[in-house]
């Protein structure tokens, strides 16, 4: 600091010493004045070095000062590195921040007082059909012109959420969008988004269920019902009592066999898959299951049906003995069920050569058209309703199959060809086979 008004005594001195040694005191006092002025000259073109790097916009050429400008020029450096810092690491909260909301799996958009996108993430461009970068600045309901959408805005009212149709909706594949929108800050908002196509979906196959079971319990307890009035209300002799005592039997048989398959799909669901601890060997599966089969042919068919065991190779499978044998006798009481008295039914397990196996059951039945053999598996869906009804039919059968072949991680295969036949197969993966040697 000293140095400062040194510098400028220095000039006053040697300008008032060239006056002097002129020899006048007038000079002496021009060089004084002089050497001032020019200290003064020297020290503006230092501060305006200094302003000139203040204004630069590369702070990095640093010009070299000393004394009072270099101070300044100093301190106004380290108050700069110190805000940049700040400001890099704000940008980097700021950034995880929005990695935050990007990676979250709900919608998140930020409007301003006009309503005008500042901000969205990923997820809300998929939800609404915008675009991230492209329509920042763009009004919201020039984008997003579902009707409910707009009226929401314009009500005012945020205290609810409202459904809207998503990108790509359409009446046989619903995509529905559930939206709210929470003010903040200064007429700012924030739009909050979520994807309800499966909760709705999910609602929708429960409410589903719910009739389908109903229904299927209703009819054989109106008929039942029926029956213990007609019985209690006519005189009725031995024989015809027997008569509506087998119906009503039958009857109530048909209610327990419902109520055991929704049973074995509910344990199916809710239980963990089979682990891998216990083997079943394939032919003692089949087997007995063929019998089984045999036997309901003989009860409901005349002539029989010719039931044939197809043996592959020796193995064994890693999984649920009663889970696979419930699978298997379904696919069988399926083939009995719906091929006519005198057909023929094979049933056995091959290798297709990819490492998978087949648990397979063909019958020379009436076929299932193919528009029907995506959704056989589907609870309740029958193609001969009354086909099945007659044959004591619960129109779960199938649905257990694949929730077996799908917990033991394979899948269920149909190949079908209308009044050819059917084949049903469990196919079951590498991971749960062993051939019968390697157990041993
Ligand atoms: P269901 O108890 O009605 O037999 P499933 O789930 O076992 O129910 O089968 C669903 C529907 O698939 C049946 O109603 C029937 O229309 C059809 N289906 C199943 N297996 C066969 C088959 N082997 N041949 C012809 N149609 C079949």
């Amino acid at each position: 600091m000293i140095a400062r008004p040194l510098t400028l005594l220095l000039g006053v001195a040697a300008g008032g010493a060239w006056g002097w040694w002129r020899g006048s005191l007038p000079l002496t006092l021009g060089g004084a004045v002089l050497g001032a002025l020019c200290w003064f000259l020297w020290d503006m073109a230092r501060a305006a070095r200094l302003l000139r790097w203040l204004a630069a916009s590369d702070g990095d050429r640093v010009p070299r000062l000393s004394g009072l400008w270099g101070e300044l020029m100093e301190r106004s450096r380290k108050r700069f590195r110190a805000l940049e810092q700040k400001a890099q690491g704000s940008e980097a909260r700021l950034q995880d921040f929005l990695s935050a909301v990007q990676a979250s799996p709900n919608g998140v958009v930020l409007l301003d007082a006009q309503s005008r996108i500042e901000w969205s993430n990923q997820t809300a461009a998929q939800h609404l059909g915008i675009d991230p970068q492209r329509d920042i600045g763009q009004y919201v309901r020039n984008l997003v012109r579902h009707p409910n959408f707009g009226a929401y805005l314009d009500g005012g009212n945020f205290s609810q959420e409202i459904e809207i149709d998503g990108p790509g909706h359409r009446p046989t594949q619903p995509r529905k969008i559930s939206l709210q929108v929470h003010p903040y800050g200064e007429q700012r908002q924030l739009v909050l988004t979520r994807d309800v196509t499966a909760v709705q979906l999910a609602d929708a196959m429960r409410r589903d269920f719910v009739a389908n079971v109903s229904h299927e319990i209703r009819t054989p307890l109106t008929v039942l019902s029926g029956f213990v009035e007609t019985m209690q209300s006519l005189p009725l002799d031995e024989a015809e009592r027997q008569h509506f005592l087998g119906l009503m039997s039958q009857q109530a048989l048909r209610m327990l066999t419902l109520v055991n398959d929704l049973l074995t799909l509910s344990r199916l669901e809710g239980s963990p898959a089979p682990g891998a601890s216990e083997w079943v060997a394939v032919q003692d599966l089949m087997q007995p299951a063929v019998q089984e089969s045999q036997g309901l042919s003989a009860a409901i068919a005349h002539p029989v049906h010719q039931i044939e065991v197809v043996t592959g190779p020796s193995m064994h499978v890693a999984g649920n003995r009663s889970e696979l044998f419930s699978a298997v006798t379904n696919l069988l009481s399926n083939a009995v069920r719906y091929t006519p008295p005198g057909g023929r039914i094979r049933a056995g397990w091959r290798l297709p050569g990819d490492g998978s196996c087949e648990l397979f059951v063909e019958d020379t039945g009436p076929g299932i058209a193919s528009e029907h053999l995506p959704r056989l598996t589907e609870r309740f869906y029958r193609v001969d309703r009354s086909r099945s009804r007659e044959t004591g039919g619960t129109g779960l059968g199938l649905a257990i199959v694949k929730h077996v072949a799908q917990r033991h991680g394979g899948q269920v295969k149909i190949a079908s060809e209308l009044g050819k036949g059917s084949t049903f197969s469990i196919v079951l993966p590498p991971a749960r086979l062993r051939k019968d040697s390697a157990v041993a």
